[in-house]
């Protein structure tokens, strides 16, 4: 069970008043808020033991080594990875798909194929169009349908010997959608393609496990789970990230050095070149402690609740239309009323505090298929409220009255 009034009081921010109002934050699958613990954590790492990790014989640096390291460890455990060093710390979701992206220019060559979904987030579709200049492979694309859904029929046509890699998300961020990536991988797998799931809106909800997925890639962000911002990792499974060359050269990645020929560190050192945000990736870990605390089953059963209600009360605003109808979602509600422009509605209600998302949310191939400029987005977390739902319900009505 949740208790509201308790996790509403680990959440400062939500205390603070937006244009006079009480604010609102209905804007979670752009970025999570954070609990006091997290801001703790960051003022706790820099107040006592702020030093550079894995150089220093000195205490602070090894204490801040130590605990760079056990948020490593709570992330293995999270997630499920069979080894600690199979997660490798980056600066989000989008760092770690160039990685993968980039090392491919050296494992795909000219006419080989490789597969994306059409809801895909621009930091999924971006850099594997780049892999593709630079190789000559080609992008094909799985196409959805009007619910917001993967048609798999049409997937079961692209894969083919060809295929060396699909990359799909778990969770669309701009329609909710859950997508059925455990038979995504399976069908990826049978045809002997790698895959990659981008799993930054789903971690926040769903509690993966990789061992079991069997994913080869998997990569999140922590900042929409409670985490701070430029920090996430890359897991890959340990005979891929071999496979894989270094993405940045440095400091820290290395073995031996020479002007002649330097040789690279072994993971996860490799993909971690340079100074990392030592404190953020700390801080990730105590978020992901404080999210089991409250419980991944009890936040996905609260967040249903609020998906259903919001829905049930959106829809009696005629001329409301959803986009993303499958019944598998997460607490994300994707709309536009009328022909009112999504931006206009989202200017009314933040002036009465509520926090919206309006425009193509980075995955502007989902609007083009809807025909549409864009949508509002409403995106619910487990320290929202029944209230705040109807406080979004009566803004729209009054923004709709203003703009009819
Ligand atoms: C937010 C998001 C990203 C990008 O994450 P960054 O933290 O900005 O790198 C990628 N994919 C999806 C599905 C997202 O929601």
């Amino acid at each position: 069970m949740i208790d509201i009034n308790k996790i509403r009081a680990d959440f400062p921010i939500l205390k603070e008043k937006v244009n006079g109002k009480q604010l609102v934050y209905l804007d979670n699958a752009a970025t999570s808020q954070k609990p006091q613990v997290v801001i703790d954590s960051i003022v706790n790492y820099y107040t006592t033991i702020n030093s550079n990790i894995h150089r220093g014989v000195h205490t602070l640096s090894q204490k801040a080594t130590d605990a760079y390291e056990q948020a490593r460890i709570k992330l293995q455990q999270h997630f499920n990875a069979k080894k600690s060093y199979e997660i490798i710390l980056t600066a989000g979701t989008t760092h770690s798909i160039n990685i993968v992206a980039t090392g491919f220019s050296s494992i795909l060559k000219k006419d080989d194929e490789i597969i994306v979904s059409a809801m895909e987030h621009h930091s999924n579709i971006v850099p594997w169009q780049m892999l593709c200049e630079r190789t000559g492979a080609i992008l094909k694309v799985i196409p959805m349908n009007l619910e917001g859904e993967l048609v798999l029929s049409e997937y079961d046509k692209l894969l083919s010997k060809k295929t060396k890699l699909v990359f799909v998300n778990h969770v669309s961020n701009a329609l909710g959608t859950i997508n059925p990536i455990e038979e995504i991988i399976d069908k990826a797998h049978k045809v002997g393609a790698a895959v990659l799931i981008d799993g930054a809106q789903s971690a926040p909800h769903i509690k993966p496990d990789l061992q079991k997925l069997d994913v080869e890639f998997y990569v999140v962000s922590a900042h929409k789970l409670c985490g701070p911002t430029g920090v996430g990792f890359l897991y890959g499974k340990e005979e891929w990230l071999n496979k894989l060359p270094p993405y940045q050269g440095g400091g820290e990645m290395i073995e031996k050095v020479t002007f002649e020929k330097t040789t690279y560190a072994g993971l996860p050192h490799k993909f971690e070149a340079g100074t990392p945000n030592i404190s953020g990736v700390i801080a990730f870990g105590t978020a992901i402690d404080y999210m089991n605390e409250i419980g991944f089953d009890n936040i996905a059963s609260y967040e249903n609740e609020l998906l259903e209600y919001a829905t049930k009360k959106l829809l009696q605003i005629e001329g409301l239309k959803i986009y993303g109808t499958s019944k598998h979602k997460t607490a994300v509600i994707s709309f536009n009323i009328g022909e009112i422009h999504p931006y206009d509605i989202g200017s009314i209600i933040d002036k009465l505090g509520i926090a919206v998302r309006t425009g193509h949310h980075c995955a502007q191939p989902i609007m083009d298929f809807y025909k549409i400029p864009g949508t509002v987005r409403a995106s619910f977390s487990f320290y929202n409220t029944f209230e705040e739902i109807d406080l979004l319900y009566d803004a729209l009505v009054k923004a709709k009255t203003m703009l009819c």
